[in-house]
């Protein structure tokens, strides 16, 4: 077997479940919805009632995956289910509101996801970090409980590869994904339809936000980093900031880091400041991330900071900065040694 093993205990507790809520996570990206829905059509072939919630609204470019428009908002989320599934989070405060203690921790909680930094928070957890994208582990489980990989279910699944690896271009992009993203094809999941809804599609207000960001950028000490502000958002009509700035900062030559950081007001109206990095191959951000409250994957993770814009920005980039010297360091010596 090439992943991780699927827990048998997840294999029986989805066997003797009749209700399953599925969850994934805040500011839901390809893989979230893709994971989720992947996971909710698997589910419904294998007879079981299982339901989507999230606890942000729907995002325009996945409006028309299929099962999108059902998806539950947290105040629709009873407490009637024999158990819950929750992909592609890292944590447990990643499912936002839809998870509620109160009405939910008597039920089983499996956890699956792909993220190195996973807390293990459920039950029963499956966390493979050498797959690309959760819906790639939920194709291994389709395999697994003997689903085939066609129809909704492909497209769903081949959304979340797509969309977490770029369009094949991360440096996770394996053999392995390929061939499931292939069996995935096979089974009719439309690729350049998945392409053109997501990745190759942007609102001209982002080109709008990042003409107004851009002459702010700085680079130094081998870390490229941008700063988006509300008065720039609020000019630009926008309510947030899309994550390709960040894919093409990770692109500048003379930097192994990248950030964006994004000036937000949190939940008791204190300032707050949402961190997105990115690293080169052989760089890594997400302990960092991780040591900050947040996760993610080596190279690509975040996490949301309290306090204000400048001074938060100050201090990550230095840490960025710090991160990246011993990083460079211990990669010549290691070339040194070999
Ligand atoms: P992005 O920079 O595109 O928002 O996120 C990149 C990666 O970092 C994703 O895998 C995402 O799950 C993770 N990530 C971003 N922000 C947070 C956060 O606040 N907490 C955690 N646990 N992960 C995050
Ligand atoms: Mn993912």
């Amino acid at each position: 077997m090439m992943h991780t093993p699927i827990p048998t205990e997840l294999l029986t507790l989805i066997d003797q479940s009749q209700r399953v809520l599925c969850i994934s996570h805040v500011s839901p990206d390809g893989d979230a919805y893709g994971s989720l829905l992947g996971m909710v059509w698997l589910l419904r072939h294998l007879g079981k009632e299982a339901t989507p919630a999230m606890h942000d609204p729907l995002v325009t470019e996945f409006n028309d995956l299929p099962g999108a428009r059902e998806i539950l908002s947290p105040r629709r989320v009873d407490g009637a289910y024999d158990l819950i599934i929750c992909l592609d989070a890292s944590s447990a405060d990643r499912m936002g509101d839809v998870y509620k203690p109160q009405k939910h921790s008597h039920i089983p909680l499996a956890v699956i996801d792909h993220h190195a930094t996973n807390t293990n928070f459920g039950a029963v957890n499956w966390v493979a970090p050498e797959c690309a994208a959760t819906a790639q582990m939920v194709a291994y489980l389709a395999d697994a409980l003997d689903a085939p990989l066609t129809g909704k279910i492909a497209q769903c699944l081949l959304t979340g590869i797509v969309t977490d690896t770029l369009c094949f271009r991360t440096s996770n992009t394996t053999p392995a994904v390929l061939e499931v993203a292939m069996r995935l094809q096979d089974g009719g999941a439309d690729l350049p339809d998945i392409v053109q809804r997501t990745l190759a599609r942007l609102p001209f207000a982002a080109l709008q936000l990042w003409s107004l960001v851009l002459p702010e950028t700085r680079l130094e000490e081998g870390v490229v980093w941008a700063t988006v502000r509300r008065d720039q958002l609020q000019a630009a009509g926008l309510k947030d900031n899309d994550s390709r700035l960040n894919t093409i900062l990770s692109t500048i030559i003379e930097a192994d880091m990248s950030a964006i950081f994004t000036e937000k007001i949190g939940k008791t109206g204190e300032p707050a400041v949402e961190c997105s990095f990115r690293a080169k191959p052989g760089f890594s951000v997400s302990e960092l991330a991780f040591a900050l409250g947040g996760g993610g994957h080596p190279p690509a993770s975040g996490c949301t900071l309290e306090g204000p814009l400048d001074a938060t920005v100050a201090r990550v980039v230095h840490l960025l900065q710090d991160a990246r010297r011993t990083q460079a360091a211990h990669r010549g010596r290691r070339q040194a040694t070999t």
